[in-house]
């Protein structure tokens, strides 16, 4: 798309920050937004017919690098976590890094077209970035930091602060990405990690109260984890441990002053959830939990506390984790199957857990996440079913009609207008 100022017309404009708008347009102006309002005020140069024109949408929690799992039939349901964190990490033992930056690659394009346009990626080391680099996306890429022995601990941090010093600046700006760390998980990660992670003033995210034997491992050092770490190798009789609760790796001491993308968050302690709040945060900082509803299913959990959380005043996003434990990298995917479970979720509120939330835990909400004048015309366009409703938000979320066409900085990037 060369035209400097063009107007979108579609059936439905969701700009999230705003009622839908029927018969609606969006005028884009050297890659931003520069109106959002409905066709009877202006005429739109592209009429994308019955569509709706939502924000991209951020993927607040995925693996870009991780393929499906070789005898993974798909189906699985109720399924026992730490038997599938078995053979994620035999499948990963069987994978190099050419086949990681692969599969990033692909995953990524499918992504896309999907309609996201920022995404939450947890890689090893930085394996990622040369995809979200080079793909027209945004993107904060989190090195992974893993290890409860020192010796495992030292190697996974090593290998991320080396790629985090070729990253420069300037590069950040051209690849509209930024680095960040992940130390894994309380139960893979030693205590000095996530203070070294805390300390380094990049964001943070982490894989936390995800499980039932977390807790179990973290206040009693015994059960099934503590026998599949045994079993790698990887247990430590002489762990640092944060705290003996999950919130203690996020909350204790200086693990409080840093942005945290908690991945999960199932067994939260909802004693804690008033601290997620943004007005608990000690210094502006943004702590946000992204729950991947289909992964969430696939290990028949306990509820998740999304709308507690959000009762509390926390913000909950979405993602999808990946294609380890999910079907497809779609966030739109991950809406419809949390709204066939809970309609109650009212639909202004799921679509921004699908767009703007996740910005915001991004600090990419000035830039991107709704359809506001002023920033990013970065959008997904979604066909609409042949059928009217009351509630515009059910053509969105009661259907199976695909992203037709994702754009980004005002250019399309997905789908049949891609160099129109
Ligand atoms: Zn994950």
């Amino acid at each position: 798309m060369t035209r400097e100022t063009f107007t979108l017309q579609a059936r439905f404009v969701f700009p999230v920050e705003g009622p839908p708008i029927e018969n609606g347009c969006v005028t884009i102006k050297e890659g931003r937004i520069a109106w959002v309002g409905p066709a009877s005020e202006r005429e739109g140069d592209i009429d994308l017919g019955n569509t709706a024109i939502v924000p991209g949408f951020v993927n607040a929690h995925t693996h870009l690098e991780l393929d499906p799992l070789d005898d993974d039939d798909g189906s699985g349901s109720n399924e026992d976590m730490v038997g599938w964190l078995r053979r994620v990490v035999g499948q990963r033992g069987r994978t190099t890094e050419e086949m990681l930056r692969a599969a990033a690659v692909c995953n990524l394009a499918s992504a896309i077209a999907a309609g996201t346009t920022l995404v939450a990626d947890v890689t090893m080391a930085g394996a990622s970035w040369p995809a979200v680099a080079a793909a027209a996306v945004r993107g904060v890429v989190f090195a992974e930091l893993i290890g409860l022995k020192r010796e495992r601990g030292l190697h996974t941090s090593e290998a991320a602060w080396r790629w985090l010093s070729t990253i420069r600046p300037e590069d950040q700006v051209a690849a509209c990405a930024r680095p960040g760390l992940s130390p894994h998980a309380p139960y893979s990660t030693a205590g000095w990690l996530f203070y070294k992670a805390a300390g380094s003033r990049m964001p943070l995210t982490t894989h936390l109260a995800e499980l039932p034997e977390e807790l179990r491992l973290l206040e009693r050092h015994d059960g099934p984890l503590r026998e599949f770490l045994e079993d790698i190798g990887a247990w430590d009789d002489d762990w640092d441990q944060v705290g003996p609760r999950s919130s203690d790796y996020i909350r204790k001491g200086d693990l409080r002053r840093a942005d945290w993308l908690i991945a999960h968050g199932t067994y939260l302690d909802p004693d804690d959830f008033w601290q997620l709040r943004p007005e608990a945060a000690p210094d502006g900082q943004r702590v946000a939990v992204a729950y991947c509803p289909r992964t969430h299913a696939r290990f028949g959990h306990a509820p998740h506390p999304y709308r507690k959380l959000i009762d509390r005043g926390a913000i909950v996003c979405i993602g999808t984790d990946s294609l380890a434990s999910t079907p497809t990298l779609s966030v739109l995917d991950e809406l419809r199957f949390l709204h066939a479970r809970d309609a109650s979720i009212p639909g202004g509120l799921l679509l921004a857990m699908g767009t703007l939330f996740g910005a915001w835990a991004l600090r990419a909400d000035l830039t991107t996440g709704s359809l506001k004048p002023g920033k990013s015309a970065d959008l997904a366009v979604i066909s609409l079913p042949d059928r009217d409703d009351r509630d515009p938000f059910t053509l969105l979320f009661e259907s199976a009609e695909p992203v037709e066409s994702t754009l980004f900085e005002g250019d399309f990037v997905a789908g049949p207008w891609v160099g129109a």
